[in-house]
């Protein structure tokens, strides 16, 4: 039998990669890990938990205007930037710490290195052109920032990696996307007082989420201040004499802006990794081909999260490593289960879904019965602020099972992480009708919604 140098090698320090050799170290496993960066990956370094802490910063502004209706009379507010950076980078050094040490508490040997596949059982660690050998190899390198293609002038703009470690913090944004980074940033930014305009190709943000958020989101962003350009494409870019940025539009507007944010989707990284010379098969993209268990078409070579470019998120990166190490190593096949996940966009108000949109649902249920509630949260009856929440909820006629549940407004990503566990145990509307509710909150909604709001049979709304 061949005597491997590592049971386990892990190219990528990311959520799924550092899960996976984690697991497998903590089990007695020989287990190398390789990130070419830093631990954490996207998530932690400059994705979800740097923009969380960016989004809790930019609530204030409008925190201090609601106060007044409460009878608080605030001071001159001043927003400082770079300690809002300082503070946030400090945060992510402690968390990527973290990582470093539950790997190494563990016992896996970490390589602060790019690695490259030699072939289908050796890696090269690229710091010290060591060529090590494993049994099997698990591929976690996640994804980058897309790049614009063609857009004349790219080389002035500027992506989320950047966004977190801007030096000042621009007075105008330009923003082009309609997903989840561009929607979130424009609302952070907004939030910190800098004049924001998105501009998204779409006919509306947020493409693939209910019509009924998205439509109610994109009101309530104009409302606050932000400029949403849609069906409408940056065509180029210019720096001026004044060292801000012209852009031109598709749609014949010029803009002037101190910087540019592209937010237009994220791309495999899977160049130049040697999976040609492993046999590794990706589809057109670059993504790396998985089967249910993320196998690639090589035996004894695994993937996980963004690399397979199937559901770009942090957990379920997570629950995939967990799955592979369960199958790999425990003798206990395990597939994830990509049914029912939950999501959460950030934008003010925010954006709480797991299932199916409406427009979703049509295309698969034959009668959909619809329970919506839209309502002023009752912390604005004081506040003024004249903020919309939405409730819905999508219901299966034939058997009564609640398949899509959709909130818009405070706290909705954590109202659709509880609400997943009830979607996913297959809850019916019966089941949401008995539940008792908890007064005063919002998401009483959800259990007091007794009449259909409408109904759809085969396409057609019907009353
Ligand atoms: P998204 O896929 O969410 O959005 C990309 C946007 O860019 C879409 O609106 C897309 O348009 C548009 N786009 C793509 N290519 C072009 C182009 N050439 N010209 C103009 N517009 C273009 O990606 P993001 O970059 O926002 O985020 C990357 C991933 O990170 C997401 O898929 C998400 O999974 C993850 N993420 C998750 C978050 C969360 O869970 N809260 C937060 C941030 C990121 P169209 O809609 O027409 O395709």
């Amino acid at each position: 039998m061949t005597e491997f140098d590592y049971d386990f090698f892990v190219i990528g320090g990311g959520s799924g990669g550092v899960r996976a050799a984690r697991l497998a170290a903590g089990m007695g496993k020989r287990v190398a890990i390789a990130e070419e960066y830093r631990y954490g990956g996207t998530c932690v370094i400059r994705g979800c938990v740097p923009k969380k802490l960016f989004v809790y910063a930019s609530h204030f502004s409008e925190e201090f205007e609601d106060a007044a209706g409460f009878g608080w009379k605030v001071g001159e507010s001043h927003f400082d930037w770079n300690t809002l950076i300082a503070n946030k980078d400090r945060e992510i050094a402690r968390l990527e710490g973290l990582y470093r040490k539950g790997l190494s508490n563990a016992g896996a040997e970490i390589f602060d290195s790019r690695a490259e596949l030699v072939d289908q059982h050796h890696v090269r660690i690229l710091s010290t052109n060591q060529v090590v050998s494993a049994d099997k190899i698990l591929i976690a390198v996640g994804g980058r920032v897309s790049d614009a293609g063609d857009l004349e002038g790219r080389e002035h703009t500027i992506t989320s990696n950047e966004a977190f470690h801007l030096e000042t913090l621009p007075k105008s944004i330009l923003i082009a996307g309609g997903g989840y980074i561009a929607v979130e940033f424009a609302n952070i930014f907004h939030g910190l007082g800098v004049e924001t305009t998105l501009i998204y190709r779409g006919p509306e943000i947020l493409k693939n989420f209910d019509m009924d958020l998205r439509r109610t989101l994109h009101r309530t962003m104009e409302e606050k201040g932000i400029r949403v350009l849609c069906s409408e494409l940056i065509t180029h870019v210019v720096r001026s004499a004044d060292d801000r940025l012209d852009v031109t539009t598709s749609g014949g507007k010029n803009l002037k802006v101190d910087e540019v944010m592209l937010a237009l989707g994220r791309t495999p990284n899977t160049e130049s990794l040697g999976l040609e010379s492993a046999g590794v098969e990706t589809d057109a993209v670059g993504a790396v081909i998985v089967d249910d268990y993320m196998r690639t078409n090589v035996e004894n070579i695994y993937a996980v999260g963004d690399v397979t470019n199937r559901v770009q998120l942090t957990p379920v990166a997570i629950h995939e490593a967990m799955c592979i190490v369960d199958t790999v190593f425990r003798d206990k096949p395990t597939r994830p289960d990509h049914d029912m996940i939950a999501t959460a966009v950030f934008s003010q108000p925010e954006i709480g879904t797991v299932g199916f949109s409406e427009d979703a649902a049509v295309q698969k249920f034959e009668e959909l019965e619809i329970y919506s509630a839209t309502f002023r949260p009752m912390k604005h009856t004081l506040s003024g602020r004249q903020e919309k929440m939405i409730t819905k909820l999508v219901v299966n006629a034939a058997d009564r099972r609640v398949v899509g549940a959709h909130i818009l407004g405070p706290d909705a990503g954590e109202l659709a992480q509880v609400l997943a566990i009830a979607l996913k145990a297959g809850c019916t509307k019966d089941d949401f009708d008995r539940t008792m509710a908890v007064h005063p909150t919002a998401a009483e909604e959800l259990v007091t919604m007794y009449q259909p709001s409408y109904r759809v049979r085969n396409g057609e709304r019907v009353e």
